[in-house]
């Protein structure tokens, strides 16, 4: 089964991806870890995307596009696999057709900005382990009370000039794609303004998934 996760930055796509991938026994394919651990690496690739990323931009296609295309060759794709966050713009969506790729559906994340406020600006990332919390109520855990303060980060991308940023960006660039995959017959729209538990039940009910 191969299965696009389209919304807003903060929708909940990939958590919602992390609960589906037992069950479907497909692997999770998210764009932005793959363009922060390239970051991180120090990469080529890395150096380039980051001032992008720091800033809520897209990275440009050409450099998402070969990644993307990179990590789909590999042998633990073969079951299927969850795009969360690829493709974000009408010519990441053609490569993908023009790389044979066939799509079963397309998961519509619908969500008020409010909402993407709230869970944005409330995520930290453990230095440690890179399990993210929300010190905002919504269905991700708290940070426990007795983690030390420093274990703690917040992304760059998710201060608050940079959350409009997406936002905007998002409905720019990545929008469009709903009326894209709506003509492919391809969109199963879920309701994001939820917990994050009752929205992966919604999406796995969707697909048939017990
Ligand atoms: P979120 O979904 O919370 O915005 P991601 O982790 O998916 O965050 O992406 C973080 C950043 O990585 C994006 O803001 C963008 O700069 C870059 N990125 C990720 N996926 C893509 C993509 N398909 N095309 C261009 N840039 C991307």
């Amino acid at each position: 089964m191969k299965l696009i996760f389209l919304g807003p930055p903060g929708a909940g796509k990939g958590t919602v991806a992390q609960k589906l991938v037992d069950d479907l026994k497909i692997i999770q394919i998210s764009t932005g870890d793959l363009l922060r651990e390239a970051v991180k690496k120090g990469t080529e690739l890395g150096k380039k995307a980051k001032a992008y990323m720091d800033a809520g931009e897209l990275v440009p296609d050409d450099l998402v596009i070969g990644l993307l295309k990179e990590r789909i060759a590999r042998p633990d794709c073969q079951n299927g696999f969850i795009l969360d966050g690829f493709p974000r713009t009408i010519p990441q969506a053609d490569a993908l057709a023009a790389a044979k790729v066939v799509v079963d559906k397309v998961i519509n994340f619908n969500i008020a900005d409010a909402v993407i406020i709230s869970r944005l600006s409330g995520r930290r990332v453990s230095r440690k382990t890179g399990k993210i919390y929300n010190v905002n109520p919504g269905g991700i855990p708290m940070p426990p009370p007795d983690m030390p303060k420093d274990e703690l980060f917040q992304r760059d991308d998710d201060k608050p000039e940079a959350i409009s940023n997406r936002l905007v960006v998002y409905r720019k660039q990545t929008e469009p794609l709903i009326a894209y995959y709506t003509k492919k017959n391809l969109i199963i729209n879920v309701d994001g303004n939820r917990d994050l538990g009752p929205i992966a039940a919604e999406v796995k009910k969707a697909l048939g998934v017990k």
